[in-house]
């Protein structure tokens, strides 16, 4: 699997697999190549086999079958703190009892740098996270969104290849979650190291990721860059994790090329792009996103029909809920803006959208 990637492959994957009690496999016969200098995510529920994969990665987890590589060398074999790599998990894991600087100089003094190489290595890692002021608190005089800075600037200051981060921002709150996503995403564009990060958080991994990963139970069921598994979800799983998506259940009865049409259980029938969906006869999910549906008319071809049950005012849109053909948890987006006709709970509007934005999916 390495669609998309850029550059020279950093890290492999191959067939690996994770059982911890020898019966169950949390990571089942993963492949997946990172490119050098890419910030990967694997984006994924709790419990999908993300932590687990990047612990093989780290060293702290071996894997039970498959190899993992890192510039190319097999790494099985390598303990941890042999294999270079920087890492920032959720809660910290500062030193309490040393200063900033010395939880910064720690790396270095374990590798021999010098006084003068840890001193000018230490002060650059910290300006990089804007933290210069701080070098002589302890964490405790840290508030945590300071301390996961310093966190960040730790992994960083023996300038390793690859940095491997875990929920790192889990613990803070949901304003400074966001500068700090901007925060690492700048320095990884500055540094261009390989950063391989974790979270469950969607928006999070379409903010900072050149490619994401997407796990459930222990396999990747997508893995893109974040506007092509938004636009473009190959499975009912990725549509409903990434972004809101409408979901409406039919029987396929026809396909002509790539355009499926789908029988809804009322009778009526829509027409939507095949993408991964099995033949006439089986059921499908269609998938649409909100924001891809449009008002119109009833004499708008193809236009469907759907009644309004609810309206909430958002300031700039109006969310709608409908029922669609019997699908009552249908949403529409509709800009509050000129030219939108105001709709009244209870009437029956027509709905349309394009073709590509109806994805007929399979029923994971
Ligand atoms: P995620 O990071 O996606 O939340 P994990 O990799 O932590 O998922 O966990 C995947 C599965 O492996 C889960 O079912 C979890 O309970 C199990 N698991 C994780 N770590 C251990 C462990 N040390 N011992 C036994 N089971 C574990």
């Amino acid at each position: 699997m390495t669609s998309g990637q850029n550059g020279d492959t950093f890290v492999e994957f191959e067939r690996v697999q994770k059982s911890y009690d020898g019966e169950v496999l949390v990571v089942k016969d993963l492949n997946l190549s990172i490119g050098k200098g890419e910030f990967l995510t694997m984006l994924g529920p709790s419990g999908s086999g993300k932590t687990t994969c990047l612990m093989m990665l780290a060293g702290f987890e071996t894997a039970t079958h498959g190899d993992i590589r890192l510039g190319g060398r097999e790494i099985n074999n390598i303990p941890p703190h042999k294999r270079g790599i920087g890492m920032v998990f959720q809660n910290y894991a500062l030193f309490p009892h040393m200063s900033v600087n010395e939880n910064l100089a720690f790396p270095l003094q374990v590798r021999g740098l010098s006084k003068s190489e840890t001193e000018s290595k230490v002060k650059r890692a910290l300006d990089m996270v804007q933290m210069g002021e701080f070098g002589n608190r302890r964490p405790a005089q840290l508030s945590g969104g300071q301390q996961q800075r310093i966190a960040v600037a730790r992994a960083l200051v023996f300038d390793p290849e690859l940095v491997l981060m875990d929920e790192p921002l889990g613990a803070l709150d949901k304003q400074l979650r966001e500068q700090m996503q901007y925060e690492i995403k700048h320095i990884h564009e500055n540094l261009g190291v390989t950063v391989v990060y974790v979270t469950h958080d969607q928006s999070e991994a379409l903010t900072m990721s050149d490619r994401i990963a997407v796990f459930n139970d222990g396999v990747i069921q997508q893995l893109a860059d974040p506007e092509t598994l938004y636009e473009r979800p190959e499975n009912s799983f990725c549509a409903q994790f990434i972004g809101e998506n409408n979901k409406l259940g039919g029987k396929i009865v026809g396909i002509d090329g790539d355009t499926a049409t789908v029988e809804f259980d009322d009778g009526a029938t829509c027409k939507a792009l095949a993408v991964n969906c099995g033949g006439v006869g089986e059921r499908s999910l269609l998938s649409i996103r909100p924001e891809r549906v449009a008002i119109g008319n009833s004499d708008t071809p193809d236009a469907i029909s759907a009644r309004v049950l609810e309206l909430i005012y958002l300031g700039d849109h109006i969310r709608c809920r409908m029922d669609v053909h019997g699908h009552n948890e249908f949403i529409v987006k509709v800009p509050n803006a000129a030219g939108h006709a105001r709709l009244n709970v209870g009437e029956t509007v027509h709905l349309t959208w394009e073709r590509e934005d109806c994805r007929a999916l399979d029923l994971i």
